[in-house]
This record gives structure tokens, sequence and C-alpha cells, in this order.
């Protein structure tokens, strides 16, 4: 039993406490466990979980069962990462971190055309790993049963054409032996989830497990399935909530939301969410969906059907293809929002050949992608949402300074951030792209910023006398600053580097404003998060590689597909009408554009240079030609990229 101490807790309060354990025979341990004060108690005693939680100085009190160690938090603080199917060519699909990681297909493999048809279908929409049962537990002994080995063999099949890992269900110990080569992630139906044989086998053949949540099993159940998992050897383990029976019938079962929440504080596992099976009701999926992802969920399983109305099983709960595609879609413009970015699927000829154009040095897999500042800084940030959370890095210490590593190829990308929505562009580094000929554009990442007011473990809001960050924090915190007109506001050169200082210097009298992740990386606490006036806060940061020829390589965690958006830069010539000529290229074509911006031309006064961003529309060559036309109607004309956008 766990009892979190109040942040008002007196030292009389604490004694009574012990007293009161002592007496009904625990044993006590305190320690911190982030920023809350707890005592463990352990041992045989006996006590009421309510009545103690009534008492002065508790928070609250957390029932612990020694039983799941190994799946807890308490045992390992950071989230578990789950990789599904990596290869020597394949850096396999990633569940947890900071990505959001979608799974689709149907709910049962019928054919090897329908399994085919709807892994190409679902790929083409994002989906990053194909699902689909080829046994099937069903309700009733009437109803289809799946195709057994012979379906997962051509889920295999499809899954190899399509480059994405699959998963699907084992119902028990002797299949699983017999499933084990074929299939890249195993998945624990909800029926099975308390099958102890069936969790041991599983566990102890070390591949991945998907691990349903039971109809009726509360949170801690759940958790010591899980358990057995880790018990009997493997490390990978992902959790899905995928409904639980409550008295409400109009949907198939109950999404319990706030599960979501809860296991991920409980628990260091990734946690998905199968809204298929939660509501039961094909209209209902995608808001049950986009209510996980905005819950924390790390991604979601979805049934998807060409053809639902023919489905052997859960027809009336199987999106349509255009039904899903919308999804991935809300999904993309909701993840900045949860501070995460939906997983893409690479190319494998394309993991093969990414090295930003040099090949790695000897014996390095990867070579790094380079950032400007400190650990934890927002860029940093930023870079491990496009290229995950293991992507060696560089850091450098000025922006010219990974344009220079990328043509130099010491990185084979680089992250630079271009416009903040609330500030506006960063000039210097739209500069940049023009003295750096042979770069491109070759991706982008929005990432939400949110300010924390980051102290020393001493310190306090009333020991605070100087705050320090880049102005741009400074501004973006106004509101916040206006209320301690007392501080003294320091300028430094980025936020996460205000915040090294003050771990250098010990401080207790200084903070600093930056991101959370700064706060972590420097071993400094976060004493008020979320400073930022306008919660809508962005940063737009472009991923850059080098252009050999008129090509560049693109990194394959940005994923395949056709660009959709491009960044150009234009001047034009000095006479009636030359801009809005420029601008009705691209009106007659029906391109849109969703930025434009002057700068100054360096060295020439009063002559302008246009920074444009433009949508690329699905027939290629109307962009192409689009092109071409401003090419001659423009004096200096730079095509930056053409890049996947991010929502
Ligand atoms: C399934 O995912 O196909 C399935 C049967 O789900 P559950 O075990 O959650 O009912
Ligand atoms: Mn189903």
């Amino acid at each position: 039993m766990i009892v979190v101490l109040s942040k008002s807790a007196s030292s009389h309060d604490k004694e009574m406490l012990r007293i009161y354990l002592r007496d009904r025979g625990f044993t006590l341990r305190e320690q911190f466990l982030g920023e809350d004060a707890i005592i463990g108690a352990s041992g045989k005693g006996v006590a009421d979980i309510r009545e103690l939680g009534l008492l002065p100085g508790v928070e609250r009190v957390a029932a612990t069962s020694k039983a799941y160690e190994l799946v807890s938090r308490e045992t390992k603080a950071e989230d578990t990462i789950v990789t599904v199917a990596a290869g020597p060519a394949l850096p396999g699909v990633k569940v947890g971190g900071s990505r959001i990681t979608v799974i689709a297909g149907p709910c049962a493999v019928e054919s090897k055309a329908q399994i085919m048809e709807t892994a190409a279908l679902v790929r083409e929409s994002g989906a990053v790993m194909l699902r689909g049962g080829a046994y099937k537990p069903r309700t009733s002994p009437y109803a289809f049963q799946g195709l057994g080995m012979r379906g997962l063999e051509f889920m295999k099949e499809a899954g190899e054409a399509q480059g994405m890992p699959i998963v699907t269900e084992v119902v028990s110990p002797e299949l699983a032996v017999q499933m084990k080569d074929l299939t890249d992630m195993f998945q624990i139906g909800a029926r099975n989830m308390q099958n102890f044989e069936l969790l041991k086998k599983v566990g102890s053949l070390g591949k991945p497990v998907l691990l349903k949540r039971g109809p009726s099993a509360t949170i801690e159940e759940w958790l010591l399935s899980a358990e057995y998992l880790l018990a009997a050897g493997t490390a990978d383990v992902v959790l899905c909530e995928r409904g639980i029976r409550t008295f409400e019938t109009y949907t198939r079962n109950t999404l319990d939301i706030s599960a979501i929440p809860v296991v991920k504080g409980l628990s260091h596992l990734p946690v998905i969410v199968d809204p298929s099976h939660a509501v039961g009701i094909r209209a209902k999926v995608s808001p049950a969906a986009l209510a996980a992802i905005a819950a924390g969920a790390d991604g979601l399983t979805v049934e998807v059907h060409p053809r639902p109305d023919e489905a052997l099983s859960d027809g009336p709960q199987s999106l349509y293809p255009e039904q899903f595609e919308r999804l991935m879609r809300d999904i993309e413009a909701l993840a900045p929002v949860v501070g995460k970015e939906l997983l893409r699927t690479p190319h494998p000829a394309a993991v093969r050949t990414f090295h930003g154009g040099f090949p790695p040095p000897d014996g390095a897999r990867e070579l790094p992608v380079a950032f400007c500042g400190e650990n934890g800084a927002f860029a940093e940030q930023a870079l491990m949402r496009a290229f995950g959370e293991e992507a060696p890095r560089l850091q450098v210490q000025s922006f010219p300074g990974i344009f220079d590593a990328v043509l130099e190829g010491t990185a084979a990308a680089g992250v630079v951030p271009v416009e903040n929505s609330q500030t506006g562009s960063i000039h210097e580094n739209y500069d940049l792209f023009l003295r750096y000929g042979d770069i491109a554009i070759v991706g982008e990442i929005k990432l939400r910023i949110v300010h924390c007011l980051i102290a020393d473990e001493r310190a306090s809001l009333d020991s605070i006398a100087v705050v320090r960050s880049h102005p741009q924090g400074f501004a973006q915190c106004k509101e916040f600053l206006d209320q301690h007109p007392h501080w003294a506001l320091e300028p430094a050169a980025t936020t996460a580097g205000a915040v090294a200082s003050i771990a250098r210097e010990g401080a207790v009298s200084v903070a600093a404003i930056a991101g959370e992740a700064a706060a972590r990386a420097h071993g400094l606490r976060v004493i008020k998060a979320g400073i930022e006036t306008n919660p809508l806060n962005y940063t737009r940061f472009v991923i850059i590689s080098r252009r050999v020829g008129d090509k560049a390589a693109v990194p394959p965690s940005l994923g395949s597909g056709p660009p959709s958006k491009a960044s150009l830069v234009f001047s034009v010539p000095d006479e009636p009408g030359a801009l809005f000529g420029c601008l009705k290229v691209l009106s007659d074509r029906g391109i849109n554009l969703s930025k434009l911006e002057s700068r100054p031309i360096q060295g020439k006064p009063w002559e302008y240079l246009f920074y444009a961003d433009v949508s690329v529309p699905d027939t290629a060559g109307d962009f192409e030609r689009a092109i071409g036309e401003l090419r001659a109607k423009t004096r200096d004309f730079h095509h930056l990229g053409a890049y996947r956008a991010s929502l």
C-alpha cells in the first residue's frame, strides 16, 4: 500500500501516520516518487483504506499489490517503447513514447483476396500494422470461426506485400508455438485475458504481445495478466483497452476512457485502444477513437473492411475505408495537441538508402540528425517526434551549424525551426535556405509548445527573483510574468540553455521558462506547467536534407507517399501586376497558398523576396507545369522542397 502525502502535511501529521500504520502491523518505507512524498506500507498489516484516506496530511491511498512489480511504474519510471518486427533491413514499428501507432485491418481474415485488399487500403491511409483474426473466439459456436493457419499464411503474405508487421489472436498454448514464426505480434483476446496457461506460454516465446482487457476485468487484474507475460519472459507488452461490460446496452461495451490515464500512471507499458469492439457501432467508432487519443492512448487498433456489409464477422462495427482515412486525418490534426506524432510507415527501400545521400561512417548503422540547442530543447523534441527517441543526435551551437552538418555529411538530416504560431517566422532560418543552396526541405513537424517555470528542487514561487529564457519564451508567457512584476527577466540564447545554466549554478533564486523535457534533462523541477498565455502555441520545424542533383534523401520515418506541400522562394520584376501574375498561376491550377511572406533582399535595399508555402495537387503534372510557369514569371526562383504537410 502506498500513502501519498499532501503538500501541506506537517511533521506532526506524518508522525501520527507512521504511528497509525505501525500500530496496524505495517513496515514503512518513505521516499519521493516524482514530486510526491510517499510512505510505502508493506507486510501483513491490515488497515481500512477509506479511513486512512481521511487522516490529516493524506492526499490519497493506493492499494498496491506487490504482485505486479514488473509492469509497475515504481519498478521502471520511464515509458516502455515496444518494437514489433525489427530486422536487419527494417527499423520495426514502435508503440509508445511520443508516437501514435495505428493498427488496422478486418476483424477476421476471410480470404486471401480480402486480406490483400484490406492491407493495401489501410496502409494507403497510414496504418502501420495489419490486424486480422485467423482463429476467432466467437460467442456462438455456429458463427464463423476463422480460417486458422491458412488465414494466418494469407495475412503474413499481405503484411509482407505492404511492408506492415501483423498482429493476430492466439487462443491456445499449442497454437502459440505453431503461429510463432508466422506472426510478428500475438494478440491475447479479451476472453482469454485470464487464461493463465496461455499467458505463460505466449510470454515465454519472447515475441511482442497485445494484451486486451477482459470485458469484466478490473485494471488491477489486467495488469496482473500483463505481469504473467513479463514474468514468463517477454519484455514487449502493449495493453489494449477494448471496452468493459457495464449496465449500458446501447453500445456493445463501454469504452473505459479513464483507464488510459490510470494505467499510464500505474504502469510503464504502452496503452492502445480498440474503439471498434468497445462501441460496436460503426458511426461511433471514430469519435471514441479520437477521445482515446485525447486521453493519452499510444495508438489504436481499428477494424476496417472493404465491404463491411459482406463481412463474416463484426461488419456493423467495421469502418468503410473512406471512414478510416478520415479518422487518420483527424488523428494527424489532433496529435500535436497531445504532444505526439502519428507514426508513418517507412518504405523498406527508403530505409536502406537514407543517409542524407552519404554512406554512414564505418560501423555506424545511421548518421545522426542535427539540431540546435541543449538537451531537452524543443528542437530535440521535434527531432524525436520525427525520427524516434533513439535516433542518434548531433547537437550544434547555431542554426547555420545545422546546415553545415547536413552539407558536410556529419548529419543525415537537420531539424530547423521556421515559424511560431504566435510570434511568426524565424527569418534568420529562412535566409539560410538561400545561403546554403544544396539543401532541401523534406518534411515538417508541428510541435505544441507548453512552457513551464523551472527551478531547483529547493526553490519555490516565493524564492524566485530572476527568470531566464529566450525572449520568445518571455513573449509567450507575458500574462503569467505580469503577475510577478518584481521578477527580473534575463534573456538567454535558448530556453533549454537557460535551464542548463541554472542546473550548473545551483541557484535557488533563479528560474527558467522552458519545456518540461529541459527540466527532466537537467534534473530540475517544474514549479508551474502550462504558463504560456495562449495554449494554441505551436512551432513549425522543417526537416532538411542534402540535395543531390534535383533529388533529396527523405528520412524513412517521414513515411512514403506523395508530397502534399511545397515551399518556394522568389522575387518578381519591378512592374505592375508582377506578383498578381505569379499568384494567378497558382490559382488557375487550383494550388492553394497557405503562407505568403516578403523579406528584404540582403544588399538590395527596397527589393523583396517572397516566401510561399503551397499545396501540391494530386495530379503531379499540374504542379510541375505551375513551377515551370512561375520560373518564367519570376526573377530569382528557388524550390526549397516538396514534402508531406503536418496538419
Ligand atoms: C478482436 O480484436 O478481433 C477481438 C476478438 O477482440 P476482443 O478480444 O477484444 O473481443
Ligand atoms: Mn472483431
